[in-house]
């Protein structure tokens, strides 16, 4: 994890492995100071706190929830006291998709004997992504803390004279996708609307919505993102996040019509240049949401996320690739 200026008064904590749950944060340090985005773990989230607190004065007075994904909630109740900040769906949703309780049960399932023996006969992907999990992180003690103040389309912070604004654009990746643009400093913090050199993973949200949202990153023209997941870019990632799912869905479009099912479809789409990003093989995440909207299925369909991991355990086993998340 390292700590990252990209302007005046913003910042970024990296993670740098980028696989499942190697979250980014940010901070704007004016007006009190504002955490965008809070980890995975307790570990993280104080090592986090510890880069940070070496340009902040003081523990922030707000956070920033960009969506409701855990690994970039799961930090929140280090910052006793302060506002947390997101869109108005979040709250409901975290209590589905961030449960801690299901983070804590596929981690210690792993080690239990008979739960890991059925893991490996009927869930192969399952088991593996526990077990990664489990090398990166710790669920212990793991709070759900909701967000206080939530808004609809727009919220605008005046931090001591630098605006803030926190714009909503989901449902794209997740439902409570917010962006938040800094104008006076040229930066956006992105949160998983873009994914840089890794390969992204869409849950509820389409593809138009997502492209619409890149377009109108392109359109704020910072000159810094910082990115979800990955390393700090320029709008040249905005360009390749667009790129590469105009490339999944079209890709996807003609494998669907030629009657492949989505799992098959990921394990022939060629990878092209994004077969050097981490976690190709998260592809069949993509392929599948695409097959939802050409199946005109709702964007808000649930996942059967023991299905989805153990479909991207099979596309890496059959492409010869590591079994990575
Ligand atoms: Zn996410």
């Amino acid at each position: 994890m390292k700590l990252q200026q990209v302007s005046e008064n913003c910042f970024a904590v990296l993670n740098e492995k980028n696989r499942v749950c190697d979250a980014n944060s940010g901070l704007i340090n004016r007006g009190g100071g504002v955490v965008i985005d809070t980890q995975s773990d307790l570990s993280h989230a104080r090592r986090m706190i510890e880069l940070f607190s070496k340009v902040w004065d003081d523990m922030p007075k707000r956070v920033i929830n960009t969506h409701e994904d855990g690994d970039h909630v799961w930090g929140n109740q280090l910052f006793e006291g302060a506002e947390i900040i997101a869109h108005r769906t979040v709250p409901e949703r975290m209590k589905h998709v961030a449960d801690p309780r299901a983070f804590q049960k596929l981690l210690n399932g792993v080690d239990r004997f008979l739960p890991r023996l059925l893991l490996r006969a009927i869930h192969p992907g399952v088991l593996a992504i526990g077990r990664q999990l489990q090398q990166d992180y710790d669920s212990n003690g793991i709070k759900l803390v909701l967000p206080t103040t939530v808004f609809d389309e727009r919220y605008v912070l005046d931090l001591d004279g630098t605006e803030v604004h926190l714009i909503y654009v989901g449902p794209c990746h997740q439902v409570g996708d917010t962006i938040i643009h800094v104008p006076k400093e040229g930066v956006v913090f992105a949160g998983d609307v873009i994914f840089r050199q890794c390969t992204p993973m869409g849950w509820t949200g389409t593809y138009e919505n997502w492209l619409k949202c890149l377009d109108l990153i392109i359109w704020l023209d910072p000159e810094v993102i910082v990115p979800g997941h990955g390393p700090v870019c320029g709008i040249e990632g905005a360009m390749e996040m667009k790129a590469y799912l105009e490339y999944v869905r079209e890709e996807s479009k003609r494998c669907f019509e030629r009657g492949l099912t989505s799992l098959e479809a990921a394990k022939r789409i060629d990878f092209g240049p994004y077969g050097e990003w981490r976690g190709p093989a998260r592809l069949y995440a993509n392929v599948e949401r695409a097959y939802r909207e050409f199946r005109n299925e709702p964007a808000d369909a649930p996942w059967d996320a023991a299905k989805s991991f153990d479909a991207l355990y099979e596309v890496a086993k059959a492409r010869g690739i590591e079994v990575e998340f």
